[in-house]
């Protein structure tokens, strides 16, 4: 279905901001003017959950996690980026295989499966987009995902 993806992750982000610790801070960078991209809200719903929650699980205390919103012409970039523990260059490709998890030990104690993020690929690129992971270790971790977008389509809509 056709949405505003501003509006539609303003929405996701204000649940969390719910429920989440009020130790750790949300930061969102987007446009202005509305974006409209043609999405499976659930399907989205789920790929944001998962990369939030590792975003919240993964951050130390006082951590701010900053959501930003790049416009391409032809595809939407969203990026959720954290202060947390950081990822090993080695690891950035694996953490989206199932059942990956970087430090077995670590992960075992913060809970999980290691499946949220192999299911946030195989839902990102059936919408057609790409996702990717880049980290300094110690200094936190930035999920990039894409959508596709046709900036020239969006008066259609206003
Ligand atoms: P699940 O999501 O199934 O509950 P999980 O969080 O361990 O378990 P994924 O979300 O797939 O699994 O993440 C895989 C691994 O990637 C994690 O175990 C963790 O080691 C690493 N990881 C993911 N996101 C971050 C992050 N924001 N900061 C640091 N490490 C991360
Ligand atoms: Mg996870």
């Amino acid at each position: 279905e056709w949405v505003d993806y501003i509006r539609f992750l303003n929405r996701v982000i204000d649940r969390f901001e719910m429920t989440k610790d009020e130790s750790i801070v949300f930061v969102r960078r987007f446009p202005k003017q509305p974006v409209y991209a043609e999405v499976d809200a659930d399907k989205m719903t789920q790929v944001l959950d998962n990369i939030i929650s590792n975003a919240i699980k993964y951050s130390p205390d006082g951590g701010q996690v900053t959501f930003k919103v790049v416009l391409f012409q032809n595809y939407i970039e969203t990026r959720i980026s954290d202060q947390g523990v950081g990822i090993p260059k080695e690891s950035l490709e694996k953490i989206f295989e199932r059942f990956y998890r970087v430090d077995k030990a670590r992960s075992r104690q913060l809970g999980g499966t290691g499946l949220g993020l192999a299911i946030a690929k195989e839902l990102v690129e059936a919408h057609g987009g790409k996702i990717w992971a880049t980290s300094a270790e110690g200094k936190g971790t930035t999920i990039h995902f894409t959508l596709p977008y046709d900036r020239d389509q969006k008066d259609d809509f206003s």
